[in-house]
């Protein structure tokens, strides 16, 4: 039995500890704020509930694993999970909407055929075979795992078979995913909804790789989940087996530093100078914060694959409104940018700022427990935003204009939600940054192959023996499933040794 010390309780951390304490060691959890789930919060007042975080859950089967292997509760029996149906509205700029039901491919082809004209539902069921291709390359070593020692192999190949495209004399294949969109897809509704699962987890289209076509796939193949209550609640139900399982929590303090002896990680000094021996240090936490904890050691040992830097974070309008939730209504609303060029320019480009008509998610839950009563709604606004954004003009203003912006750009899905406003409240990227501890409120994407490896994220191991990283700022990435991915690989790699090649 060894003892751990993980640092931060964010969900791939948490995922570790569970699993580490259940394979017999004695786990130990500082987190510096006052309690865990890191992004995952919950915004409570006057009887509504928000999430503040992710609304959503994709792949349930990671925390599925995660509870069978730690417990004898399944998850289902822990968390009331649904199957959101349809899985998106989709309102594009021209003002065309289509429901897409989930996890139905041939339901997916005759909506969009029916929404869009003939052709247009073919179009993007072919694009869903070979998106399901460039899954099935890198689904191994892309989630279920550790970053191979020959990364490169990944940054060199892209996964996804584009479609050659002729162009004057020459024949060329789709290297982005904007690319897949004008060649492959060509309808600016269907670019717009491909494009839009990119800007959900803060990726530029026009240089994100094809093998981004993975992350529309992911949610179609297994369904888009709702955790009744809200996804806190998957942050309580793991945070609750982690202390059947024994898992010690320290909320409140801040590791400042991360001890070494002999050549290898030897525990944790906290801000107020106390130190907690270990003989493994689990990291979850954003690369800057590990840096300074980590004095004069290179905490990397992948060897090249380039930090992420400069990704944007999310606003999130909370809206309190008055009168239920009417019948028919969707719960995930993709309401499109009305201007595709102008809003990757704010986004990614030089004159970045913040787009008054952007792509912006309305997620109006149906479940009675986020409301004071029938009579009432509780509705989340999501767009992303530059991570500085504020650099010119005070955080509250330039972030209370936007708040108004996005409520009017949410008309398109909710046209009386101005008359029934009750209260609203924004959370901005230093509210995100105060969750979590990434400078700027920055989130982590999920690792994909291609583009030169820039979308990779560092191993799990580091060049300190003994000191591990964990959640969405190392591989597999970011995102509730990839974050709960990375606690198992890190399990196996301090349970089975640097051998450990993924869950079978
Ligand atoms: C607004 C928003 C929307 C999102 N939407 C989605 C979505 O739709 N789908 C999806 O899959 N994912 C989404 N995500 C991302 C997802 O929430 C995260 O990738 C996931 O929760 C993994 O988090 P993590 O394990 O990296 O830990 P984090 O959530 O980053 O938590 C890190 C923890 O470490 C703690 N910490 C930091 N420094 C220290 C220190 N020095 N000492 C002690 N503790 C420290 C922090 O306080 C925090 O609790 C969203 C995130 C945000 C903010």
């Amino acid at each position: 039995m060894a003892r751990i010390a993980v640092i931060g309780a964010g969900m791939g951390a948490m995922a570790a500890a569970a699993r580490l304490a259940v394979a017999g060691h004695r786990v130990a959890v500082y987190e510096r704020t006052e309690t865990y789930g890191g992004a995952v919060r919950r915004l409570e007042r006057d009887g509504f509930a928000f999430d503040t975080g992710p609304g959503l859950l994709t792949l349930p089967a990671v925390y599925r694993d995660l509870f069978v292997k730690t417990g004898k509760e399944p998850l289902e029996s822990v968390v009331d999970l649904v199957q959101v149906d349809p899985s998106t509205r989709h309102v594009f700029a021209d003002g065309t909407e289509a429901d897409l039901p989930n996890a139905s491919r041939a339901g997916v082809v005759s909506a969009l055929d029916a929404a869009l004209g003939s052709d247009a539902g073919a179009r993007w069921g072919d694009f869903l075979v070979r998106a399901r291709e460039a899954w099935d390359r890198t689904r191994r070593p892309l989630l279920e795992e550790p970053l191979w020692p020959n990364w490169s192999v990944l940054a060199d190949r892209e996964p996804y078979p584009s479609v050659p495209h002729k162009k004057l004399l020459r024949t060329r294949r789709a290297g982005t995913l904007a690319e897949v969109g004008a060649w492959e897809l060509r309808d600016p509704r269907l670019v717009a909804l491909l494009e839009s699962h990119a800007l959900a987890y803060g990726l530029d289209p026009r240089v994100a790789p094809a093998s981004a076509a993975v992350l529309p796939y992911m949610e179609h193949a297994f369904g888009t989940w709702y955790v009744r209550g809200g996804m806190r609640e998957l942050a309580r139900a793991v945070y609750e087996r982690c202390v059947a399982r024994r898992v010690e929590f320290h909320f409140g303090v801040e590791v400042t530093r991360v001890l070494e002896k002999d050549g290898r990680a030897a525990g944790l000094e906290l801000a107020d100078g106390t130190v907690a021996e270990a003989e493994f240090v689990v990291a979850g936490v954003a690369p800057e914060v590990l840096s300074r904890c980590v004095r004069g050691t290179a905490v990397r040992e992948d060897g090249g694959v380039p930090p992420l830097s400069g990704l944007p974070s999310r606003i999130t309008v909370l809206v309190a409104l008055r009168g239920g939730r009417p019948e028919g209504a969707a719960h995930r609303t993709v309401v499109h940018a009305q201007d595709r060029e102008r809003e990757l320019e704010l986004l990614f480009g030089s004159s970045w700022g913040l787009d008054a008509r952007p792509t912006l998610t309305v997620l109006r839950p149906d479940d009675p427990g986020v409301v004071p009563g029938p009579d009432h709604e509780a509705i989340t606004l999501t767009a992303t935003v530059p991570a500085h954004a504020d650099r010119d003009r005070p955080a509250s203003e330039v972030y209370d204009d936007h708040a108004d912006a996005l409520i009017t750009a949410a008309e398109r899905a909710v046209p009386d939600i101005r008359e029934r406003l009750l209260w609203r409240e924004v959370r901005v990227p230093a509210d995100i940054a105060d969750a979590t501890g990434a400078e700027g409120g920055a989130v982590p994407a999920p690792a994909l192959a291609a583009a030169e490896g820039r979308l990779l994220h560092p191993a799990n191991t580091t060049g300190l023996p003994g000191l591990f990283t964990v959640g969405g700022w190392s591989h597999p990435g970011g995102g509730l499933p990839h974050a709960g991915m990375s606690g198992a690989l890190v399990a196996g790699l301090i349970v089975e040794g640097p051998e450990f090649r993924g869950s079978q």
